[in-house]
């Protein structure tokens, strides 16, 4: 029986230079990466699939993850449409890295403006707004709302208009800051439950007095499900977003854990 050495197995220095060399190699793409809004969650159990919806203006790839139970009412949450209101996304993070859930077929998007995102900007790199580059009521604005060139111009719209007309939500909610209120303008019954159960007021929110071009109204206008607009404040506590992803299953009657 013949027994190795240990001082065989060891990599022989030539190779550890290699293989220092090659890990210093990695290294400008880890560190040029702020963040990976983009990483899979493989170890998720709360991840039954993921679709890539497009790619943002700069090739950042726009993520849906599904959750719950196909066949159950179709939900999306969406958040980080503006690229500086970045708190609700922890509450579809959470969902989406907790433990199963059931009851519902939902769908979250938690970096829709990846490059709005990455850059601290509310608009996509092209300096869109995007919940103002919608095809409805579509209207030429400019600064701080600017609209696009023209209708549905900018990847990250036309990315996500294909995949609602696709998977056809009962509801969306489209988690917005910092005006800490939900829009009572349509449906106030619904919009109240998610009020109340949000702990959040109600309020008519009216888009800055620019309501063109938005997701919620090109939605409610060509489909049936409802889209609704969520404010939080500017600095929603990690306990109310903590608390938030029950609350919202509970809306649907949906849940999550073992079981
Ligand atoms: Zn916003």
């Amino acid at each position: 029986m013949s027994r190795v050495h240990p001082i065989h197995a060891r990599p022989t220095a030539g190779r550890r230079l290699a293989a220092a060399l090659a890990a210093l190699a990695l290294l400008p793409a880890l560190l040029l990466v702020p963040e990976q809004p983009t990483t899979a969650s493989p170890g998720s159990p709360a991840v039954i699939g993921h679709r890539v919806l497009g790619k943002s203006v700069q090739g950042r790839k726009i993520i849906a993850w599904h959750l719950g139970e196909p066949g159950k009412k179709k939900v999306v949450l969406i958040s980080l449409m503006h690229g500086d209101e970045p708190a609700p996304r922890r509450i579809l993070t959470n969902l989406r890295d907790g433990p199963p859930v059931h009851g519902i077929n939902l769908w979250v998007v938690p970096v829709y403006n990846p490059d709005g995102f990455a850059h601290d900007t509310r608009k996509n790199a092209h300096g869109v707004d995007l919940n103002r580059n919608y095809p409805y009521k579509w209207a030429r604005l400019t600064g701080n709302y600017y609209s696009g060139p023209k209708p549905a111009s900018e990847p990250e719209t036309r990315a996500m208009m294909r995949f609602l007309s696709k998977v056809k939500p009962a509801y969306i909610l489209s988690f917005h800051q910092p005006l800490h209120a939900v829009d009572i303008t349509e449906r106030p019954k619904f919009s109240r439950k998610v009020a109340h159960a949000l702990g959040l007021p109600m309020s008519r929110l009216t888009c800055g007095g620019t309501c063109h071009g938005t997701m919620t109204m090109w939605f409610n206008h060509k489909f049936k499900g409802f889209a609704l607009t969520v404010e939080y404040g500017p600095h929603p506590s990690a306990a109310r977003l903590r608390a938030a992803p029950n609350k919202i299953l509970s809306l649907f009657g949906a849940s999550r854990g073992r079981g």
